[in-house]
C-alpha cells in the first residue's frame, strides 16, 4: 500500500534519488526495557494491591451504565497519556468498575476465580506474542499445548491416539467437537458438498444441555432443530430409554443420527448424564459421543471424583473448561478428541503461502490445520503455568473442597425453616435453593404462591448481588426460580457459604415484609 495525504511524498520505485534518501526511524511504539520495567512495576503494584484489598471490597459495583461509561470511556487521544494518567486509567478499571470472580463471595454462573500464576503467564504470553497457529512460529508453545491436550486425554482415560488443544472456551470446544462428529459420521464429502449431500443429520442432547450445543448445530448448517431434546429423569440426567426411542424414531423417518451430546455436569445443577449407558447407545448406532464437560470435566480429571464420570473414557470428544473449574484466567477451554486424526479430517487446509519442507526442518504440527482458527494465541501457557506452580494435588484437594462447600450449603438450606433446596442435592459443586416464607410453606405448588415465590426469589438474587458480600446467580428448575451457588472459586470458604445463607434469610424476610401485599390470597 502506498502512503497518501499531504505530508507524504508518493514513493517512486525507479527514482534512485528517493530510494537512497534517508528514512528516519519511527520509534514511538518501540518502548525499551526501562519503559517496560516502569509500566510493569506499576501494573504489578496494582495487582498486589487488588489481591490485598479484595476480601474487603464489594464483589461487584452498583454503578449504572452511564456512570461506568463516564468513568472509563474517553476519546482516543491523539498524543500519549502521561504515565500517571495511564496508571490512573488502569486503577479505575481495576478497582472501581469490575466484577471480581476471584472475590470469596463470588459464586455465580460457572466462572473460575483466576489463578495468580495464570495471570503472570498471560503477561509473558503477550510479551512473546507468538502465533501458535504454526509450529515454526511457536515451537515451545505448540509442544506445551499438545502435551496438555494429551495429558488431559490420558487423565480422562482416553487412548494414546487421543489429544486436544486449547480453545476460547466451552462454546468453541462444542463447535469443534461437533464439527469433527459431523464430518466423521455424515458418510459423504460433507466438507465439499455441505449438508445437501445426504439425508438430514440429527444430534441428541438432554433438556438440561447447554444452549451452546444447539448453537453449534446452527453454525454447522444442521439447524437448531437437528438437536433432538431428550427428556431427563428426576435427577435431571438424560433418560437413556428416551434417547433410544428418539434415535429409533429418527431412523424410521429417514433422518441420519450422527452424535449424542452427553453432559457431564449440567450448568443448572451439575447433573451428570449416564455416560456409560449413553456410550452403549452410541456404539450400537455408530454415533459420535461428545461429552460436554465444560463445567464437570475438570472434576473428571481428579482421582476422587472420576468414578462419578464412568463412561467418559468411551467418548469421541470431550469439551471442558480450564477457565471454569481449573480456575485459570479467562479465556481458555479445551477440546479433547479420541483420535487426533479426526480434527485434521475436519479442519485441514493447505494455504499456498504457508509452504514448508518439514522433513528438512524437523518441525512439528501446525495447529492451524486442526481447528477453526488460523492465527492463535498462547492461551495454553496460563493453564500450564498454573499446573506447574500449584502441582496437581492442590487441584485434587481444592476441587474436592468445592464439592464439600456445596454440600455444606445444601445441608444448611435443609436445616433452615425458611429455605428449601430446589432440584436434586448437589452432585458436584452447585447447590440450588430458594427462600420460602413460613406462611407459604403449605401453599407450595399453588400457582399463585409459586408465582409470588418466583418473583420474590428473583428480587432476592438481585438484592444479594447488589449487596456486595455474596454474588449468587440463578437457575430455573421445573418452573421454580432458584438461587444458585456454583463454587469454582479457591477463595470461597465456609464463612462465605454461611454469609450467603444468613443474607438470603435476612434479605428474604425483609423483602417478603414489603412484598407480601402483592401475594393476594388463594
Ligand atoms: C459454561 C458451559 C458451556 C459454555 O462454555 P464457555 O466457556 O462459557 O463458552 C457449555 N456447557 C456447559 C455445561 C457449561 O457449563
Amino acid at each position: 500500500m502506498q502512503p497518501s495525504g499531504p505530508t507524504h511524498t508518493r514513493a517512486r520505485p525507479h527514482d534512485a534519488a528517493t530510494a537512497s534518501a534517508p528514512l528516519a526511524p519511527v520509534t514511538d511504539l518501540a518502548w525499551d526495557a526501562d519503559r517496560a520495567r516502569a509500566l510493569g512495576a506499576e501494573v504489578v503494584a496494582l495487582w498486589a494491591e487488588l489481591l490485598e484489598r479484595l476480601p474487603a471490597m464489594p464483589v461487584a459495583g452498583r454503578a449504572s451504565v452511564a456512570d461506568v461509561r463516564a468513568a472509563v470511556v474517553r476519546a482516543v487521544p491523539e498524543e500519549p497519556l502521561a504515565p500517571e494518567e495511564l496508571v490512573a486509567a488502569l486503577r479505575t478499571i481495576a478497582l472501581e468498575h469490575a466484577t471480581y470472580t476471584g472475590h470469596p463471595g463470588f459464586m455465580a454462573y460457572i466462572t473460575g476465580a483466576g489463578t495468580v500464576p495464570g495471570a503472570a503467564a498471560d503477561l509473558i504470553a503477550a510479551v512473546l506474542n507468538q502465533n501458535v497457529g504454526a509450529w515454526r512460529l511457536a515451537p515451545a508453545a505448540t509442544e506445551i499445548e499438545l502435551h496438555l491436550g494429551r495429558w488431559f486425554a490420558s487423565r480422562l482415560g482416553l487412548p494414546s491416539t487421543a489429544g486436544g488443544y486449547v480453545t476460547s472456551g466451552g462454546a468453541m470446544a462444542a463447535f469443534i467437537g461437533l464439527k469433527a462428529a459431523r464430518d466423521a459420521r455424515a458418510g459423504w464429502r460433507i466438507r465439499e458438498l455441505g449438508t445437501r449431500g445426504g439425508p438430514p443429520l440429527t444430534l441428541y442432547a438432554s433438556s438440561q444441555a447447554h444452549d451452546v450445543n444447539t448453537r453449534a448445530a446452527d453454525m454447522l448448517g444442521l439447524g437448531r432443530e437437528a438437536v433432538r431434546v431428550v427428556p431427563c429423569d428426576g435427577e435431571l440426567r438424560m433418560r437413556v430409554d428416551a434417547l433410544r426411542a428418539c434415535v429409533a424414531r429418527d431412523v424410521r423417518n429417514g433422518y441420519q443420527p450422527v452424535a449424542v451430546v452427553a453432559t457431564a455436569g449440567t450448568v443448572s445443577t451439575g447433573a451428570i448424564d449416564p455416560l456409560d449407558a449413553i456410550a452403549d447407545v452410541c456404539a450400537e448406532h455408530r454415533l459420535w459421543m461428545h461429552v460436554d464437560g465444560a463445567y464437570g470435566g475438570a472434576a473428571a480429571l481428579t482421582d476422587a471424583l472420576r468414578p462419578r464420570f464412568r463412561g467418559i473414557e468411551r467418548a469421541d470428544s470431550v469439551a471442558f473448561d480450564p477457565h471454569k473449574w481449573l480456575y485459570t484466567p479467562h479465556s481458555g477451554g479445551v477440546i479433547v478428541v479420541r483420535d487426533m486424526q479426526t480434527l485434521a479430517d475436519a479442519f485441514s487446509m493447505e494455504p499456498s503461502y504457508v509452504y514448508e519442507d518439514k522433513e528438512l526442518t524437523g518441525r512439528g504440527v501446525d495447529l492451524y490445520g486442526l481447528g477453526p482458527q488460523f492465527s492463535r494465541g498462547f492461551q495454553a501457557l496460563k493453564i500450564w503455568m498454573s499446573l506447574l506452580a500449584h502441582g496437581w494435588s492442590a487441584y485434587e484437594r481444592r476441587i474436592a473442597h468445592d464439592v464439600a462447600l456445596a454440600r455444606r450449603l445444601h445441608d444448611r438450606v435443609v436445616a433452615s425453616p425458611v429455605l428449601e433446596p430446589v432440584g436434586p442435592p448437589p452432585t458436584l459443586s452447585i447447590a440450588c435453593f430458594r427462600y420460602v416464607p413460613r406462611e407459604l410453606r403449605d401453599r407450595r405448588g399453588e400457582a399463585q404462591a409459586e408465582d409470588y415465590l418466583n418473583r420474590l426469589n428473583a428480587r432476592l438474587m438481585t438484592e444479594l448481588q447488589l449487596g456486595g458480600r455474596v454474588f449468587p446467580s440463578n437457575a430455573v428448575i421445573d418452573g421454580r426460580f432458584a438461587l444458585r451457588a456454583c463454587i469454582v472459586n479457591f477463595r470461597t470458604e465456609a464463612a462465605d457459604i454461611d454469609a450467603l445463607v444468613d443474607q438470603a434469610v435476612a434479605t428474604g424476610e425483609a423483602l417478603h415484609r414489603t412484598e407480601r401485599a402483592s401475594l393476594g390470597t388463594a
